[in-house]
């Protein structure tokens, strides 16, 4: 029995890689109680069951880095994620707040759907910016915290408050990027979504979504692509249209119109 064991334990390495399961590897940055670590740890594992349930399994571990912010005037006022040396998301938190208060809360919703795509560099934030805005509600809608209808008003009252600072004067890229300079960030982020939101809608009319393309996209090409061109290229070969490529075509040389209408 002894002699077999490692041979067992080898196989069973040898199947969860192959499975491609993704840990979270928690290093908690700062004192927190084991009651806090635990509510931490129900928040982002109820969080990202519903990113897996929406869009299918990362390929790789996920380490999330834990701060404590005390005597905020929200659960999670700050986040970011980083992608060297490993897939990395930062939550600064105060770990004061229920459960129920840090669930209901947009960041970890949005911060985890980053790690979704790679990192594409500063110059089209735009594109990660608008892709994460458009996922938060698909998780939060996952997660049980709007109905389909709530999502699809948040999107359209969002996306159309966006559009006001959006003058039509240059392509939505360069505007996109311009609004960013002037730290206007709910336009750019919303103006993003309006991407995703488009792509979504011509998916949907052909019998698919874009969460749904996710599923291959994230075991096929996340782990290889660099840039903004190739994800969006990827995704289409995942889908089996080419509506990405066009649309990215139009966002980057032409003034769009920045809108999203409820279905
Ligand atoms: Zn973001």
């Amino acid at each position: 029995m002894k002699a077999i064991m490692p041979l067992v334990l080898v196989l069973v390495f040898l199947f969860s890689s192959f499975i491609g399961k993704s840990e979270f590897i928690y290093k908690w940055k700062d004192d927190f109680s084991e009651a806090e670590k635990t509510k931490v740890k129900k928040w982002l594992g109820i969080t990202y069951r519903a990113v897996k349930a929406r869009i299918g399994e990362y390929p790789f571990d996920v380490h999330l880095f834990i701060y404590r912010r005390d005597n905020q005037s929200e659960p999670c006022p700050w986040a970011n994620t980083w992608r060297y040396p490993n897939q990395q998301v930062h939550f600064h938190i105060d770990p004061s707040y229920s459960l129920e208060e840090f669930l209901k809360d947009w960041t970890a919703p949005h911060e985890l759907s980053h790690l979704a795509i790679p990192y594409i560099g500063e110059k089209e934030t735009w594109f990660s910016e608008g892709f994460a805005s458009f996922m938060q509600y698909q998780v939060m809608e996952e997660m049980g915290l709007v109905t389909v209808s709530q999502r699809d008003s948040s999107y359209s009252a969002k996306v159309n408050a966006a559009s006001q600072s959006y003058t039509g004067n240059q392509s939505f890229g360069s505007e996109a990027m311009e609004l960013k300079k002037n730290n206007n960030y709910a336009a750019m982020y919303w103006g993003g979504a309006s991407f995703f939101l488009k792509w979504n809608r011509m998916l949907g009319k052909s019998g698919t979504n874009l969460c749904q393309v996710f599923e291959s996209y994230l075991s096929d090409f996340r782990q290889k692509d660099r840039g903004v061109s190739e994800v969006v290229s990827s995704l289409d070969k995942s889908s089996g249209f080419s509506f990405g490529v066009e649309l990215l075509k139009k966002y980057r040389e032409e003034e769009v119109e920045v809108k999203y209408d409820v279905p």
